[in-house]
């Protein structure tokens, strides 16, 4: 580690004491840009890098509401306006108990650079609450929305912030803020991404993530003159970016073999085809039952509750090609990394945010394997939210095979940046350094632009 990235990390951790995942995220861009400050120390003398650190604005508030047992509830709410050199504040919502300012701020960190790669004019934010969607009936949930709203509603707009879904926020939830929304403000405006296809939404937003993940991994294998076909997959979480994730690996020719919740995993050898894919959609999305019923239904497929307190993931130490982490941050430690290594594992595409801890990070780089960090794969969601707002402003809906296009020319974009900014800064095939350079310079460039504000 270079003297200026250690001590830029001491003070980061000094002022942001507590935060763990925002100084990790952190590290790892400091790293990648020290490669550009030797080359160009005018972003360092206009300390650029510190100004990006520094949140424009983070809001939090109380969210008081009342369930349907007439019992009153306090959770706590927080946006994060991270920066808006190069657009609106942009980023998604996360409703999970485990939410607190260091991971919403280093999500909010992320996004900035994820949101310049994907080449549309938006800024970078995130927001969400502690709120537990878990188990809560409809009624709970659009109450707890609504008062979250209540004070959200004062800061966000098209042109000033936009916000989507993330875990524990998908259609339901967003239709049910953007109702309030629209109550209290009046208007009919493009303010929140990830609406429904009757009000604004756009086609392909719900596929987006998964999509672009899958489309990152084929073309880092392609740059081998190789496909997905015939690949076996291992792919982490159920939810929205997992089930994407594998709609379109099925639809390559691959073959997924892992699926998992927070309680554990399944781990089905003959493959999830499309019928499987369905019922996990349904036990996820309809019932919003438990991974565990897949085994009951599938009687062939095996699962494996895990413990988190344990210091590896099982579910990373079967014998594949592919790794797809699509659940949450730091799923993937040392340990795991080396097992996905020694079980001939070789692409690994981050449909989660930062699923992948800095140890392990290291071990996938020192192997050379196709590793495509998330704020580059999985830019494809918020890339078809900047979609979704054009398509608002003007007032027009595009086609799935449009979107669809669109999307895979962005993530093909991405990917060429990635490619050459690696090559540029002297680290050939290193997606890491090539995804935080190139998403920081074109924030960067915009905010020399802009002068110190
Ligand atoms: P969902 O809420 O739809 O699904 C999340 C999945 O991950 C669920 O299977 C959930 O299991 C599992 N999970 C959540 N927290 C944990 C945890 N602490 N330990 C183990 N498993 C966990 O969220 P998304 O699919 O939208 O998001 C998944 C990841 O993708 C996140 O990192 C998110 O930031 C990232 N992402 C999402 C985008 C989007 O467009 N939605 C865009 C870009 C990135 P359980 O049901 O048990 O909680």
């Amino acid at each position: 580690m270079s003297a200026y990235v250690k001590d830029l990390i001491a003070e980061v951790k000094a002022k942001n004491p507590a935060e763990p995942e925002f100084h990790q995220a952190v590290e790892e861009v400091a790293e990648s840009l020290s490669l550009v400050f030797e080359k160009h120390p005018e972003y360092r003398a206009a300390k650029i890098l510190e100004r990006i650190i520094e949140p424009e604005r983070v809001i939090t508030f109380r969210v008081p509401w009342v369930d349907d047992q007439g019992e009153v509830n306090i959770n706590r709410g927080y946006r994060i306006e991270m920066n808006s050199a190069i657009g609106p504040y942009k980023g998604g919502l996360r409703f999970h108990p485990s939410v607190n300012l260091g991971i919403l701020k280093f999500l909010a960190f992320e996004q900035v650079f994820k949101n310049s790669l994907t080449t549309l004019p938006m800024g970078g934010g995130k927001g969400g609450s502690d709120f537990d969607p878990k188990g809560k009936s409809d009624l709970k949930i659009m109450r707890f929305c609504q008062a979250f709203m209540s004070e959200l509603f004062r800061h966000i707009g098209p042109d000033t912030d936009v916000p989507a879904g993330d875990i524990g926020v998908g259609g339901r939830e967003i239709g049910y803020l953007f109702g309030q929304y629209k109550k209290l403000r009046n208007e009919f405006t493009g303010v929140l991404t990830g609406k429904g296809l009757n009000w604004g939404g756009s086609l392909i937003r719900p596929e987006a993530t998964g999509y672009g993940a899958v489309y990152f991994a084929a073309e880092m294998l392609a740059t081998k003159r190789d496909s997905l076909q015939g690949k076996v997959c291992l792919v982490s979480g159920s939810g929205n970016v997992a089930q994407y994730t594998i709609e379109k690996l099925l639809s390559l020719g691959a073959k997924v073999v892992t699926v998992s919740d927070s309680n554990g995993y399944i781990y089905d050898e003959e493959g999830i085809n499309t019928e499987k894919l369905h019922f996990l959609m349904e036990l996820k999305n309809v019932r919003r039952g438990r991974i565990k019923e897949y085994s009951e239904k599938y009687k062939k497929a095996v699962y494996t509750a895990v413990d988190p307190k344990d210091d590896f993931n099982p579910l990373w130490n079967h014998k594949a090609h592919c790794a797809f982490p699509c659940a949450t941050q730091n799923e993937i430690n040392g340990k795991d990394a080396q097992n996905l290594i020694n079980n001939g594992v070789y692409v690994v595409s981050e449909g989660a945010n930062m699923p992948t801890n800095l140890d392990g990070v290291k071990i996938f780089l020192d192997k050379k394997i196709l590793y495509g960090p998330g704020k580059a794969a999985n830019a494809g969601g918020v890339a078809v939210s900047g979609l979704e707002m054009t398509q608002n402003s003007m007032r027009l809906p595009w086609s799935r095979e449009e979107v669809d296009n669109r999307l895979r020319l962005i993530m093909k974009d991405i990917h060429t940046t990635c490619v050459h900014m690696s090559e540029r800064f002297g680290t050939p095939g290193n997606y890491v350094n090539g995804a935080n350079i190139g998403g920081f310079l074109k924030v960067a460039d915009a905010m020399m632009d802009q002068g110190v504000v």
